[in-house]
């Protein structure tokens, strides 16, 4: 089974000047072949599927703890895309022309499917598959099918990085290609320890170090580049048999991170978009139904979560962080 914490890996940053056909690019690190949904359900299937565990438990507590990484991957990925999109299609609902401003976008069901919201599909529409799975059983086999469906991951990363100058692509991008980083080093390494076979020789790769790009550098000050996360309280503790000595591209040494999970941030409480009915047509609606559920509750009278707008996360007033 799986925790969940309601708090992103990564601080995004705020919605700015929307950029839905930006955002249809970003759609390929979701949905795409070498997206987060293939590295998720990847690494989750093969840890489902993982057969002798016990004899085998340094790789597959690899295998599983990276899995749940992945799941803060799609939703970092959705977030900035959703990021994008706010704004795109304003005004309120039932006027002629509201999203007229969308017609001529790349994914228009973004707006007609969904919301103002990420579709799990590529950057050409195409929906994700279950076919981008692929757990064979053999071990030695899933690690090199791991370390080139990361290698490939960074490299699109790269060039969604390139496509898309909005300020959330490339925050989103800048993160993701350092923790990419370390689960291509894991899964090198992983192979390394089974085989002897030295993948680390093939660094950098793909072959554009990440000390070059400027979003990465926050993220490497705080040793991101070098730490594997547990996600769990007490579980996958051997995962420290594989990952260690020497990170390939600078010699500092791998460790297993103390804190099970990143320390993160809150996420930015996206503003309703009426015009495509998120969440409703008239938000306030059920703003007002929450209130008064959450009065028969005897919960507080604000609401408990956390989100990086707090105190002006009520609707409408979310607005000034779009203008
Ligand atoms: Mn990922
Ligand atoms: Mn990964």
């Amino acid at each position: 089974m799986i925790l969940r914490i309601d708090r992103l890996q990564t601080e995004l940053p705020p919605p700015s000047d929307p950029d839905p056909i930006g955002a249809s690019a970003v759609q390929e690190l979701l949905g795409g072949k070498y997206g987060e949904m293939s590295t998720f359900m990847n690494y989750t299937y093969q840890s489902f599927n993982f057969r002798n565990r016990q004899g085998a438990r340094p790789f597959y507590d690899l295998v599983a703890s990276i899995a749940a990484e992945e799941f803060g991957h799609i939703e970092l990925v959705s977030t900035a895309i959703n990021t994008m999109l706010t704004g795109a299609a304003g005004g309120p609902p039932g006027e002629a022309g509201d999203l007229s401003g969308v017609k001529g976008t790349r994914n228009t069901q973004q707006f007609i499917a969904g919301g103002a919201g990420t579709m799990v599909q590529d950057s050409m529409g195409k929906p994700w598959n279950g076919d981008y799975v692929n757990a064979t059983g053999d071990l030695l086999e899933d690690l090199t099918f791991n370390f080139f469906l990361e290698t490939g991951a960074r490299n699109n990363k790269l060039k969604v990085y390139e496509m898309v100058e909005h300020p959330a692509a490339r925050a989103l991008t800048g993160y993701l290609l350092v923790r990419g980083g370390v689960h291509q080093v894991a899964y090198a390494r992983a192979i390394e320890k089974l085989t002897g076979a030295d993948l680390m020789k093939m660094f950098p790769s793909p072959r554009i170090p990440t000390d070059k790009i400027p979003e990465c550098q926050p993220h490497i000050k705080r040793g991101e580049h070098l730490k594997l996360y547990r996600f769990s309280p007490d579980d996958f503790k051997e995962i420290a048999a594989v990952f260690s000595g020497p990170h390939p591209e600078t010699g500092e040494d791998l460790r297993i991170a103390d804190e099970i999970q990143p320390e993160g941030a809150p996420p930015f409480d996206l503003p309703p978009q009426p015009a495509v009915f998120a969440p409703a047509p008239e938000p306030e609606e059920i703003a007002q139904i929450a209130t008064k559920l959450r009065q028969a509750a005897g919960l507080p009278k604000e609401p408990t979560g956390v989100v990086a707008n707090n105190g002006q996360g009520v609707i409408g007033k979310v607005k000034d962080a779009i203008s």
